[in-house]
């Protein structure tokens, strides 16, 4: 099995939002309601006239250490065999907990109004027929696939990196070995699997 971990360049990313188009098309997140899986962050620093802009995609870190997963009451919030965090929409009882325990602000409520539109839009193909709290999956169907999640796929900057940590060979790998891929605030104790070069 693998475990696997995104790397994100934030050196090369142009804030694009492709990343964010992408997931929401392959995965029918409700843009409509402005609620997604990934969101490209712009963020002004400094002082004028020394100021510059950065972007900072975002997205569910797949922590080690999720604080979502030990608070759910109904198990609805599992870790497959490749270690991506994913949520059995049938079983989420929609009570908000893991929203509430996530650092990341990671997830959103799919609710009843995003189903209705979703099924409008989509039908017999909807993904989404119940409410639910919503986040990545890392994209692992198209993974099981043999596919790069659709955001990877989809960065004309080659920004995103994915890959098997457990890979010595890997390039995420390689980055987070050598110290060049970081966690964004590891002091929050999740041990993310998604990195950053900064
Ligand atoms: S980023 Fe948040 S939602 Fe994703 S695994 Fe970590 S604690 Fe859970
Ligand atoms: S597609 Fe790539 S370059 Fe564009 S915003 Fe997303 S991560 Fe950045």
């Amino acid at each position: 099995m693998a475990r696997y971990g995104m790397v994100i360049d934030l050196r090369t990313c142009v804030g694009c939002q492709a990343c964010s188009a992408a997931c929401a098309t392959e995965n029918q997140t409700p843009y409509w309601s402005d609620k997604w899986r990934t969101r490209v962050l712009d963020i002004e620093k400094g002082e004028y006239p020394n100021t510059g802009r950065h972007f900072v995609p975002t997205i569910c870190m797949h922590c080690e250490e999720p604080a979502c997963l030990t608070i759910c009451p109904s198990q609805a919030t599992i870790r497959d065999e490749n270690g991506s965090i994913l949520v059995n929409y049938d079983t989420c009882l929609g009570c908000k907990a893991c929203m509430a325990a996530c650092p990341y602000g990671a997830r959103y409520v799919y609710d009843k109004n995003d189903v209705a539109k979703n099924l409008e839009i989509h039908g017999e193909l909807s993904q989404h027929n119940v409410v639910h709290i919503d986040k990545c999956t890392f994209c692992f169907d198209r993974v099981e696939r043999g596919l790069e999640p659709a955001c990877v796929a989809t960065c004309p900057a080659k920004a995103r990196i994915f890959g098997d940590l457990d890979d010595p060979n890997s390039e995420v790998a390689k980055l987070v070995a050598a110290g060049i891929a970081k966690p964004l605030r590891p002091d929050l104790n999740t041990k993310p699997k998604v990195f950053y070069i900064y």
